[in-house]
């Protein structure tokens, strides 16, 4: 189109330039606007609410996280500079739980690797989920017999059980406590699935004998090859948690595990300078109560708000669960309890640890 036969289009065109001149500043301030991993990496303790976790395992947040302890009778926490042992009461109990009936299954204890930032959100670093507090990685590798010290729990490494360019499990490292580990994990009903490396998979299909339901929840995906992640449902008193969909009936060993032994999901990432979800995310892509969360004043303390074998955990209250984050900008109690109404968790709360 010839602009100049068209003079009275000039107005137009001058509209239309303002506009695409707005875009652009549009496009610089959502730019400029802070990541949401910066704003959630920053905050070391939790939110004062009652535990309640809103939007999906890779893009929420939560309220009314407790620590584990950095050590327990049966667990270690690794990497513990990073902050990560936070998670929803239930998915704490639940990592105490598995460390207790684990060692009495023949595990010696277990070494904890990330759980969640104090209030969820994306990371800095590593996972894409991890975000409401239903997710825990566990080692592969056993606890060692002597305590491990800070510094070792920083730099120690993890064993790789996976051979990987056969994507086989390597059978001098697998043992029948592997197995046991993971089927004690995959007991619980909270747990609605866990993923391991297809290898390990695999290994579980060839070799568990009896009772194989519990391979139903044992999903297979990259990585996970020296630690598994095992992941909750959503609990009572989170309306704004988005659960997944439940895993199928069969025990998964069938074609779907087939496909992760050929080539197609090892082809080398076409583009792999693209820039991942979680570093792109602002609070406008999370759900709206995570501004609230992200916000509200810190617990008063850690000891506060470390896990104690439930001996912190007051009576649950006969009314029904706070809502205090429900709405875009609705307040949050500061007198709430961080322990205070986390109903019908469904889990046996572990006994006091002694000297606790
Ligand atoms: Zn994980």
């Amino acid at each position: 189109m010839n602009l100049r036969s068209l003079p009275d289009r000039k107005p137009f065109l001058t509209a239309a330039l303002a506009l695409v001149a707005l875009a652009a500043l549009a496009a610089v301030a959502i730019s400029a606007e802070p990541r949401a991993k910066e704003l959630f990496g920053a905050r070391k303790l939790p939110a004062v609410a009652p535990a309640q976790s809103f939007g999906f395992y890779s893009k929420g947040c939560f309220t009314g996280g407790v620590a584990l302890p950095m050590d327990g009778p049966t667990w270690e926490v690794m990497r513990p500079s990073r902050n990560r042992r936070w998670g929803h009461p239930a998915m704490i109990a639940l990592i105490e739980k598995l460390a207790r009936d684990a060692q009495a299954d023949g595990w010696p204890g277990l070494l904890v690797g990330d759980v969640s930032q104090p209030r969820g959100g994306p990371m800095m670093t590593g996972h894409a989920s991890h975000q409401i507090g239903l997710d825990a990685d566990i080692w592969l590798t056993p606890m060692p017999k002597r305590p491990l010290t800070m510094a070792q729990r920083e730099t120690m490494s993890a064993t790789l059980m996976v051979d990987e360019k056969t994507h086989l499990v390597k059978d001098a490292l697998w043992t029948p406590a592997h197995t046991l580990l993971l089927k004690r994990a995959a007991s619980y009903p909270e747990v609605e699935r866990i993923l391991v490396n297809p290898g390990i998979k695999k290994k579980l299909c060839d070799t568990v004998t009896g009772d194989r339901s519990w391979l139903r929840k044992i999903r297979p995906f990259w990585g996970h090859d020296y630690h598994f992640h095992m992941r909750i449902g959503c609990q009572p008193g989170s309306p704004f948690c988005k659960g997944q969909e439940t895993t199928p009936g069969d025990d998964g060993c069938g074609k779907p595990l087939a496909w992760w032994f050929t080539e197609e999901p090892w082809r080398p990432n076409k583009n792999p300078d693209a820039p991942k979800a979680r570093d792109l995310m602002t609070m406008a892509n999370l759900p709206k109560q995570c501004q609230d969360v992200v916000n509200a004043p810190d617990a008063p303390s850690l000891e506060a708000v470390t896990y104690h074998g439930g001996a912190a955990v007051a009576e649950p209250q006969p009314t029904e669960p706070a809502e205090a984050i429900s709405s875009g900008n609705a307040a949050i109690p500061a007198a709430a309890s961080a322990f205070a109404p986390t109903p019908k968790i469904g889990i046996p709360l572990p006994r006091p640890r002694p000297g606790n």
